[in-house]
């Protein structure tokens, strides 16, 4: 929660605020995270508009994830941005009720709660969309043999199994060498 109070309600006046905020709640996806228990850093910038208030914000921190193809435990920086507009309560009712038709109500509105702003919401969506989709613990990741799921990054360098024909051609070669009289 910030409060906008020492911002003022006078359009134009314009405020930065630096947090640092210890998640009570995990940011995560499926395949990374920040968890619970990290701290994030909050970079605001809140301008007093007409309808509300402006936030435009920069949150950075550390998400944890696994390596998409060897699994291993990686960590690494995060930084997103955002953008959302935060308009005083009530304002808007009159004005949609009157307007009849609501157009574009594609965006999801914020409501300033009195004099506070939930950034909750806004911060989670941002941290939530810059986190990767197939984390890699180095952009060479070898991943894990396909046979055995050894970690290749640590198996010998010529590691294979067998005689390096695949395996899925066993098959085949048992009828070509089909020990039958000849
Ligand atoms: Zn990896
Ligand atoms: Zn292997």
């Amino acid at each position: 929660m910030v409060d906008t109070r020492p911002l003022g309600r006078q359009p134009g006046s314009m405020r930065t605020v630096n947090r640092i905020v210890t998640l009570t709640e995990g940011f995560e996806t499926a395949m990374a995270g920040v968890p619970r228990g990290q701290e994030i850093e909050l970079d605001l910038r809140l301008e007093a508009v007409m309808e509300g208030v402006l936030v435009t914000g920069t949150v950075s921190g550390n998400l944890t994830a696994e390596c998409s193809r060897c699994l291993d435990p990686l960590s690494e920086g995060l930084e997103a941005r955002f953008q959302e507009m935060f308009r005083y309560p009530g304002d808007d009712d009159d004005v949609t009720a009157a307007d009849g038709e609501d157009s574009g109500d594609e965006d999801e509105d914020y409501y300033l709660e009195g004099d506070l702003l939930d950034l909750e919401p806004v911060v989670r969506d941002a941290v939530v969309l810059a986190l990767p989709l197939s984390p890699l613990c180095g952009p060479d990741c070898p991943g894990l043999c396909s046979e055995c799921g050894v970690k290749l990054a640590e198996a010998e360098p010529d590691h294979g199994h067998g005689d390096g024909i695949d395996p899925r051609w066993d098959a085949l070669r048992g009828i070509t060498e089909d020990p039958g009289e000849r």
